[in-house]
């Protein structure tokens, strides 16, 4: 994965994304609805010394769910433990992590969407009545015992609220959809990171930067770093906005925040399909990508700058589109 513009997490972003991220409320940029109700929400169930109520955050990578469940942790003044789908393989593992929480801990579960059933059922009744039902026993003899847990709150983060099971998703109260960022927004966000890695910068500079970042902080941080990265050999070392259209222009982000792995995207259902619609597992196969990944990573920015549409056939390219890359539109 060497697309700098993946909103997917890369391994050099980890230590990086750990120092930048915003450890409360007041310092966690835009999303304000999510934020302003969260913040009631949090506020209420410190009042009466309960656990908040379980918290589904769904939205595109990178825009700032795992951050924000750290940050609901802080602010309620309890230990988090962070787990994935993936991760949590047997209903076991689950109970095992369940049984290990303090009381009122928030357990975050990161792309939930991919737990598998088996575990999921396990969290139906912890969820309801803090409760895990174990069954001792086989065959006739079987019989189910009831162990009480600690009051915990659940954060589950997904990039598809769609594909979770209906009972999973009604067990949360608390629904909160992530949107992308502005450019304002994100050149706070820029600012505020420069800062923190010490790096100079004039605003102009993280308007640029903020302008390709697609909506995303993850991506704003990255182009950050390589923007920095070139101040600081070839330039003197901060960052002004002619310095920052140099070197984003260098790795080839352009003016919308696209980069190679897009244009040979739209340009694939341009050229080799007319314009569409073509099947997404055609397209992915096209363009070397996995189904999923064009799905969930490169498409929802697409479409929210209105260059793709879904369609029950398959994916087209608007006249939006064709206009920007200066070709006629097939239709
Ligand atoms: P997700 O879990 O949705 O994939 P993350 O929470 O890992 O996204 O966010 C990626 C990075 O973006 C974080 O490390 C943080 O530095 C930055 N970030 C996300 N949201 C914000 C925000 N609202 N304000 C400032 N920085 C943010």
């Amino acid at each position: 994965e060497g697309r700098i513009i993946s909103a997917k997490m890369a391994a050099e972003d980890e230590t990086v994304e750990f120092s930048l991220r915003p450890r409360y409320l007041s310092e966690y940029i835009g999303q304000t609805q999510a934020k302003e109700n969260l913040k009631i929400y949090i506020e209420a169930a410190k009042m009466r010394k309960e656990a908040l109520d379980h918290v589904l955050l769904y939205g595109p990578p990178g825009l700032g769910k795992t951050t924000l469940s750290h940050i609901i942790a802080n602010e309620l003044g309890v230990n988090i433990r962070a787990t994935s789908g993936p991760a949590i393989e047997r209903p076991g593992d689950l109970a095992a992590i369940l049984t290990n929480l303090q009381p009122y801990d928030l357990l975050f579960i990161d792309e939930i969407h991919r737990l598998n059933r088996s575990v999921e059922e396990v969290l139906y009744p912890a969820m309801e009545d803090f409760a895990l039902d174990i069954v001792i026993g086989k065959g006739p003899s079987a019989r189910s015992v009831r162990i009480d847990l600690p009051p915990f709150t659940l954060v589950g983060a997904t990039t598809r609220a769609g594909s979770l099971s209906s009972p999973l998703r009604d067990r949360f109260g608390v629904v909160s959809r992530l949107e992308y960022y502005t450019v304002e927004e994100l050149t706070l966000i820029v600012m505020r990171s420069a800062d923190l890695l010490q790096v100079g910068i004039y605003e102009e500079g993280a308007v640029e930067i903020a302008s390709r970042a697609r909506g995303t902080p993850r991506i704003a941080n990255r182009l950050l770093k390589r923007v920095r990265d070139f101040v600081q050999v070839e330039g003197d070392g901060i960052i002004t906005g002619e310095a920052a259209r140099y070197a984003l222009d260098r790795i080839q982000v352009d003016k919308l925040g696209l980069d190679h792995v897009d244009h040979r995207l739209l340009k694939a259902i341009i050229e080799n399909f007319r314009g569409g619609p073509v099947g997404l597992d055609t397209l992915a196969a096209v363009i070397g990508e996995e189904p999923h990944t064009v799905e969930d990573v490169y498409e929802p920015y697409l479409m929210q700058i209105g260059f793709l549409q879904r369609t029950p056939r398959g994916r087209m390219v608007t006249m939006k589109c064709c206009q920007h890359f200066g070709v006629e539109w097939p239709k």
